[in-house]
């Protein structure tokens, strides 16, 4: 049986992957199987942004690991300090709680905002609300898509979790109808990622931020994909010259290696937690400390931020530049670009198959929307391949339509 044909038949069918068979990556390049190279346009929804098997990353990794992997948090080990003492200076936030997935780090800000609606703010017991807005994704453990608007990803997992409300993305003053005595944080993606790179109007933040000093409610800020140089600058908030209250942080934060997340907050929200209160086995250990450190110290080094900004900005006009009437319209910050292709013409979907074809690997999201996102460190010259080809595919896809 072929690769393809033993994981359909072993794996759960939970995703829809396109049919190659990757089994090496460097930089921006994967190969497959029968050794076709091809550009990384996806970083594994920003997980990549370091690249595939950058050196450093790969030293830190295995350097830690043929020391000391995994300890849990029973025992201080001499990695994790130094971790997120890094963590908090670069995000501006007071603490952290080191989690594994990007979801749980979602989990564990709902916990916090909780605790401290009910120790610091006086909401009476059970009666804490969150809200968060159309479209959003912060995951898919069972709460958090408790509060998905996306029938997909809910259909047959009720009952679902209470304490949440959805209001519309990019709306400052339906939040401010939205909340009440009882709301403890609002909960957003600065730019929302999965729903096809949708960006807010200028100011929501700065706007919710607002709101949120007003009504005594907590901003928490999902930059689990957004996050460490994605939109050009280090976390998306700093666009919008705010601070949030929480942060969760996830994806790059692993430096493509490992499952790396983080819950950071201010020290009155953080320090709720309690011995026993919550927890991860795994969370925190000196294997991904010593890794995540690495991500954060090449993030710098490396200018990764700084290049997201300017090739992101020339990316974006050059895709730009692309005349066609398949496609609807192009929005993206940083080297974070999505573009929109007119459904009655052609699928996302079948935009990827062709660009596969050209040695370019992304994914659609939510049918229209093909997803720029290649690793940081890409050059200028590597973009102008992925645009040729990128155009080429568009012509050809318009010359089959006139045809038929
Ligand atoms: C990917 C993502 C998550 C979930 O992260 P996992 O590691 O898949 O659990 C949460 N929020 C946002 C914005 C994401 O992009």
């Amino acid at each position: 049986m072929s690769i393809m044909d033993t994981e359909n038949k072993f794996c759960a069918h939970n995703y829809h992957p396109l049919p190659v068979v990757l089994t090496h990556g460097e930089g921006v390049w994967l190969w497959d199987d029968k050794g076709n190279k091809y550009m990384d346009m996806m970083s594994a929804y920003s997980a990549v942004s370091h690249g595939h098997t950058h050196p450093r990353m790969l030293k830190a990794l295995t350097e830690q690991a043929s020391k000391l992997a995994i300890t849990s948090r029973a025992f201080y080990t001499d990695k994790l300090a130094p971790f997120l003492e890094k963590l908090c200076a670069i995000s501006g936030m007071d603490m952290a709680l080191p989690m594994n997935t990007g979801a749980e780090a979602v989990e564990t800000g709902i916990k916090a905002a909780r605790l401290w609606g009910y120790n610091v703010k006086g909401i009476p017991d059970n009666q804490a609300e969150i809200i968060v807005v159309q479209d959003n994704f912060h995951g898919r453990t069972t709460t958090v898509v408790s509060f998905s608007s996306d029938e997909e990803y809910k259909k047959g997992f009720g009952p679902f979790t209470p304490g949440f409300k959805i209001v519309p993305y990019g709306d400052v003053e339906a939040m401010r109808d939205a909340v009440t005595d009882n709301t403890c944080a609002i909960l957003v993606e600065p730019i929302q990622g999965e729903a096809g790179i949708k960006i807010p109007p200028a100011g929501y933040l700065k706007g919710l931020r607002e709101l949120c000093d007003e009504k005594n409610v907590l901003l928490l800020v999902d930059e689990i994909q957004s996050g460490l140089g994605r939109t050009g600058k280090t976390f998306c908030f700093q666009h919008d010259n705010i601070m949030p209250d929480g942060l969760m942080l996830g994806k790059a934060l692993g430096g493509g290696m490992m499952a790396i997340s983080c819950f950071l907050a201010r020290r009155d929200v953080l320090e709720l937690f309690q011995p026993g209160s919550h927890g991860s086995t795994f969370g925190g250990n000196p294997l991904s400390s010593a890794v995540g450190m690495e991500s954060l110290l090449v993030l710098e080094e490396e200018k990764l931020v700084e290049r997201s900004a300017e090739l992101g900005a020339y990316m974006l006009e050059e895709i730009k530049k692309i005349d066609s009437n398949l496609i609807r319209f192009i929005r993206g910050k940083g080297l974070w670009i999505g573009v929109d292709f007119d459904p009655a013409q052609i699928s996302a979907r079948a935009i990827c198959e062709r660009m596969q074809e050209k040695g370019i690997l992304s994914k659609e999201t939510h049918d229209t929307v093909v997803r720029f996102a290649p690793p940081l460190v890409i050059t200028k010259e590597e973009i102008d391949w992925a645009i040729e080809q990128f155009t080429s595919v568009i012509r050809d896809v318009e010359s089959t339509l006139v045809a038929a």
